[in-house]
């Protein structure tokens, strides 16, 4: 049942003009579908904990950690994290960035799912997942609420179980 998908919102020219950004605030504020995607995203797999990439992959992440008993691990911009990390750069839809994740984060073969809201140009998901594995954890599958079809995220995360709950 994806009755949530008309409450995300398309905004034109953000961040930047020819970018039509999809809003998922107004989802976040409906309760019963918030609730409906965080179950949606985890259904069917196990995990030890939860991966929520910085900033909206946080929101989404985390509750879908608590519901299903897992840790909730974030990966952040480069600077944002206290203790000993390791790092990995790529390239965005719109510029470049680092993302970073603790270096004692997981405990050997632990078993991750890794969460965000929008599968663009895979990036941003496929740096995360490096960092998972270099970190010594078992990337389970990668989930997102969204896949924009007119990109080919998904060709940047080749022999994993992607899921995206609508494609738009
Ligand atoms: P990618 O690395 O796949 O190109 O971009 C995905 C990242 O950028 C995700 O972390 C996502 O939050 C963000 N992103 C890119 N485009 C959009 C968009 O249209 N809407 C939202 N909510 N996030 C986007």
């Amino acid at each position: 049942m994806t009755e949530w998908i008309s409450l995300i919102r398309d905004v034109p020219d953000y961040p930047q003009p020819g970018i039509l950004f999809k809003d998922i605030t107004p989802l976040l504020a409906d309760p019963a579908a918030f609730t409906t995607v965080v179950d949606d995203l985890a259904e069917g797999y196990s995990f030890d904990k939860v991966v929520g990439i910085e900033a909206r992959g946080f929101i989404l992440a985390a509750p879908v950690a608590l519901r299903r008993g897992a840790g909730f691990v974030p990966v952040r911009k480069k600077g944002k994290l206290p203790a000993e990390t390791l790092e990995a750069s790529y390239d965005l839809e719109y510029g470049s960035a680092t993302i970073e994740v603790h270096a004692d984060a997981f405990a050997p073969g632990e078993r991750v799912l890794v969460v965000d809201d929008v599968l663009a140009t895979g990036g941003t998901a496929a740096a995360a997942v490096d960092l998972v594995r270099r970190a010594g954890a078992e990337v389970v599958a990668v989930t997102f609420l969204m896949e924009l079809s007119f990109l080919p995220g998904r060709e940047r995360l080749p022999d994993l179980d992607v899921r995206a709950l609508v494609t738009v």
